[in-house]
């Protein structure tokens, strides 16, 4: 069982103030936006509350408050700064390690290859270190993305 002493999103945590722009492109008091690890798919950002959470249903109503109002603004972001056409938001934590509640939050972009969409588009995570999105290009994005957030 994950806990949120073994949590890989509670260890980044611990260390916020110390974290990249990729890990930390946005947040409030309830919240953190990441871009995520190990995909060849630009700007897909992760959406995490920032106490261990394992279910949807363990979200405090401050934190329930909030996650709609950060669905829709990343995906304002993310249409601004992509040029997608629309954005996916799916929430498992299912993967080992990763139990800690986290929304994806994905562009889909207009030419995105028919066979690769909804939940295909989780092909695009976990592919080859070659192919993945580099620090320093999460790094940008992140700003971008940022930029375009603007302030709360
Ligand atoms: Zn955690």
């Amino acid at each position: 069982m994950v806990t949120m002493d073994t949590c890989y999103t509670c260890a980044q945590e611990r260390l916020f103030d110390r974290l990249p722009i990729r890990e930390r492109i946005a947040h409030d008091d309830h919240w953190r936006v990441a871009h995520a690890t190990g995909t060849s798919l630009e700007a897909w950002l992760i959406l995490m509350p920032r106490r261990h959470v394992t279910t949807i249903a363990e979200l405090s109503d401050a934190e329930a408050g909030l996650l709609g109002t950060w669905q829709v603004r990343l995906s304002r972001a993310l249409h601004a700064v992509t040029g997608c056409e629309k954005t996916y938001v799916v929430q498992f934590a299912e993967a080992p390690g990763f139990a800690h509640v986290h929304f994806h939050v994905v562009p889909r972009s207009p030419d995105h290859p028919y066979d690769r969409r909804g939940p295909a588009i989780f092909s695009y995570l976990g592919c080859p270190p070659d192919k993945q999105v580099s620090p320093r290009r999460m790094d940008l994005l992140g700003a971008q993305l940022r930029s375009s957030l603007g302030p709360h």
